[in-house]
């Protein structure tokens, strides 16, 4: 029998109505929340996703900044507008599209952001406070899986979870939020021996490799009744793919995300909500 689609689109805007709901209770206190988008060079991919994360900040009431800046600006002048905009009472929060030209240094870049207005959770204070269980913002396409789990009432508690990932933006803090739910995570990745065995005696495999030619989640790997998340997005054979067939694994798995529109989503709309905590985080500040 089928399982449950996680439908992405519908969680998504479920957060972007409480994401509403709280812009209107900020403007009410004098606070319009402004998220500032940073974006080098020309990647089309990149310019989409900043144009994207526009459109749905101004869907809610969120206000905006928008800095292009040139393919070959260096590191001390990128340096000079974190600055400005970590100083701009107005700029809730500071979002830099990555990936950056080669000339600039990914972690010296996202560092530099305030603390306080790293809507992206990926400055080294934020990861530690989010290793630490005190985060206020944590990265968006981790907690968005977390908000898919509590919107279908899933219980993590003592779940054996597969994370077949441990990158910084999904793998490292994703583990640290299912811990905190009593999950018993066991990370894999590349050089994981016998992932399909590993697979096979998982609750929930929660799956980011985002290359078919290196992986691909087939349901003869996962046990009847698993919840599968699917988070990578690749091309492949002219198609957005994930790690998975979701008509495929939906036949076998209790419950499963598409792609596209299943965590994708999510990460937008979690970006939303962090740059309303960030704002709130202000108000604080400023009382
Ligand atoms: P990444 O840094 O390249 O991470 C890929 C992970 O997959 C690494 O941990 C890698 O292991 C592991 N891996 C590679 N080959 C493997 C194999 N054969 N078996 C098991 N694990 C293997 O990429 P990322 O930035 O985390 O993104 C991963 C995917 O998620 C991409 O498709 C990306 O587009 C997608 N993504 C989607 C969203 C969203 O909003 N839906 C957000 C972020 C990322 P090693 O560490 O050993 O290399």
């Amino acid at each position: 029998m089928a399982g449950i689609k996680i439908d992405g689109i519908v969680i998504a805007q479920s957060v972007k109505d409480r994401v509403k709901k709280d812009v209107v209770e900020l403007k009410n206190k004098g606070i319009t929340p402004c998220l500032a988008t940073v974006l080098v060079g020309n990647n089309p991919a990149s310019a989409t996703y900043v144009r994207n994360k526009h459109k749905a900040c101004e869907e809610v009431g969120i206000a905006t900044k928008d800095h292009k800046l040139d393919e070959s600006i260096t590191q001390s002048e990128l340096i000079k507008i974190i600055d400005e905009l970590n100083a701009d009472k107005s700029v809730h929060g500071i979002l830099i599209q990555l990936p950056l030209p080669k000339q600039l240094d990914e972690f010296t870049t996202t560092s530099r952001i305030s603390p306080l207005k790293d809507v992206d959770g990926l400055t080294p204070h934020n990861v530690g406070l989010l290793a630490m269980k005190k985060a206020a913002l944590v990265a968006c396409t981790p907690s968005g899986i977390m908000e898919m789990f509590d919107y279908h009432g899933i219980n993590l508690e003592g779940k054996n979870i597969v994370l077949i990932n441990r990158s910084n933006l999904v793998g490292k803090p994703l583990y640290h939020l299912l811990l905190e739910k009593n999950a018993t995570v066991l990370t894999c990745h590349s050089k994981t021996r016998n992932l399909t065995d590993l697979c096979q005696s998982a609750d929930i495999i929660i799956t980011a490799v985002g290359d078919r030619n290196k992986f691909v989640l087939t349901p003869d790997m996962i046990k009847e009744g698993a919840i599968v998340i699917d988070v990578a997005i690749s091309r492949f054979q002219e198609k957005l793919v994930g790690d998975s067939d979701f008509e495929q694994i939906i036949q076998k798995a209790s419950l499963a995300t598409p792609v596209p529109g299943g965590v994708g989503p999510m990460t937008v709309a979690m970006l939303l909500r962090n740059t309303v905590t960030a704002a709130s985080l202000s108000g604080e500040i400023e009382k």
